[in-house]
């Protein structure tokens, strides 16, 4: 019988250290670190590198990586527990160099990449030294993906590439950057696009600009918007075959959003405890916020909330260390990218509300956490997109019936139980 909610010990022993070091030294970063992806602020290069050191002479770094790339193969179980505690902050990932979207381009770059390539970008990807960019959204749209634009068109032993991207996060700090072109216009609509290493000081990369999300100041934006004009890259620089563009970026989004929702319980976890340290301390005609039935609801709703999507993510990482194969998963990894951004929406939001004007002003992190909720309900594919998914894979398993009314249409159903059990219900 091998159901079990329980860690191991010497496992656990790993998580209390992580658990207090990143109280201690990894939160407070957050307050003095402004993006803690940009490897040229001076203040990020004297804080974060020696945290980092701890953690690996802890033996924890990259822990999403199997030991053939110098992780420790932890599966994503362990993985899932670790990233909890780590989503509670901005740059806990980094610390632990199991950051986006470098963790899922260094997957395909160790799929994919050449040995000069892995020489050139993996090994300091993993070791921090340099970070990445993964470029696929164009400006038109970016949920329908067979309708892109940018072209890749092959001259002698280059690429040439031409064409716009929206919302390449991180390029303005990366070295380089992972970019999807159409190579094959006139194949069907997944055979045309293929991905490609381009180095971000390839002439011909203009950032028109870089976009900032809601609440971050014009100027402190870091989702560019680039064009790229007769960029020309070594014909090395593709990764996979040609036309199999879809199938590379898989290789990343499979891992890349269940370690996002494994991050996102941490994250509505710290939003959970909030809302309970307020209900108890708050008081009003006399009563502390926790004593009021409507708020003891909230309560109730929001812990059942998060320990469902909790479980969830945790069966989930656990069918694919099970299978090894993110195919076998794809309707479980649907389920929690769709369930991820609504539970950290309704969490804090119901933490914004017991904190009055507090909650909403920008003293506290909860409408910071609410527009997090959006931003994870359209990145790595809508929400929308996700659950029309989820539901074709699931019916898969079902048949249609060719009867008039269904199979548990119950006078049917009694009829063929009075049939069988005909002698017995005459005694
Ligand atoms: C914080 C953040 C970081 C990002 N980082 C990157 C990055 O690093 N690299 C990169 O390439 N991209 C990145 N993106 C872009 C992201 O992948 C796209 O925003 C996403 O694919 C949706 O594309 P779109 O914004 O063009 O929305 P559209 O495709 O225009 O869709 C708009 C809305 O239409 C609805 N919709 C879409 N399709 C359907 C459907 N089939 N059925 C029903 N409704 C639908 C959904 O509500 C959707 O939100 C990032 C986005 C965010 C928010």
């Amino acid at each position: 019988m091998a159901w079990d909610f329980e860690t191991d010990e010497v496992f656990q022993q790993e998580l209390d250290w992580v658990e207090e070091f990143v109280r201690e030294e990894v939160e407070p970063l957050d307050f003095v670190v402004e993006h803690a992806w940009n490897m040229a602020d001076p203040v990020r290069q004297k804080l974060v590198p020696p945290l980092q050191q701890r953690v690996r002479e802890r033996r924890l770094w990259a822990c999403h990586l199997g030991p053939e790339l110098g992780g420790p193969g932890y599966g994503q179980l362990k993985l899932a527990l670790l990233n909890e505690i780590l989503g509670r902050t901005h740059a806990g990932p980094i610390v632990f160099g199991c950051h986006a979207p470098d963790s899922g381009n260094a997957e395909i770059l160790a799929h994919y990449g050449t040995p000069l390539l892995k020489k050139r970008y993996l090994e300091p990807l993993i070791e921090n030294e340099i970070v990445s960019c993964f470029s696929m959204t164009e400006p038109q749209g970016g949920s329908d993906p067979t309708g892109f634009t940018t072209r890749a068109v092959r001259d002698g032993d280059e690429w040439v590439i031409d064409g716009e991207k929206w919302f390449s996060s991180h390029a303005g700090f990366a070295s380089f950057l992972i970019v999807m072109a159409v190579t094959d216009p006139d194949a069907p609509p997944h055979g045309r696009l293929s991905a490609f290493v381009v180095p971000a000081d390839t002439p011909g990369i203009e950032i028109l600009r870089d976009v900032a999300v809601y609440g971050h100041r014009e100027g402190e934006g870091t989702h560019a918007y680039i064009r790229y004009t007769g960029v020309r890259i070594p014909a090395d620089h593709l990764l996979g075959e040609q036309g199999a563009g879809f199938e590379v970026a898989q290789t990343r989004l499979g891992g890349g959003r269940i370690h996002h929702a494994m991050r996102t319980v941490g994250l509505v976890k710290r939003a959970f405890d909030m809302m309970c340290e307020r209900a108890l301390s708050r008081t009003t005609k006399g009563d502390a916020l926790a004593r009021k039935q409507l708020v003891q609801e909230m309560i109730a709703d929001s812990w059942i909330q998060m320990e469902q999507f909790r479980l969830l993510v945790l069966r989930t990482a656990w069918r694919i260390d099970k299978y090894n194969d993110y195919r076998k998963v794809r309707a479980d990894i649907a389920a929690v990218k769709t369930a991820m951004p609504k539970v950290l929406h309704d969490v804090s939001s119901r933490a914004l509300q017991l904190h009055g004007s507090l909650g909403v002003s920008s003293e506290m992190p909860f409408a910071r956490w609410v527009m997090e909720s959006f931003h994870m309900g359209i990145a790595d594919g809508a929400t929308e997109v996700h659950k029309t998914n989820l539901a074709r894979l699931l019916l898969r398993d079902h048949e249609p019936t060719d009867g008039l009314f269904p199979s548990g249409h119950l006078p049917a159903l009694r009829e063929q139980a009075r049939a069988r059990y005909a002698g017995d219900l005459d005694l």
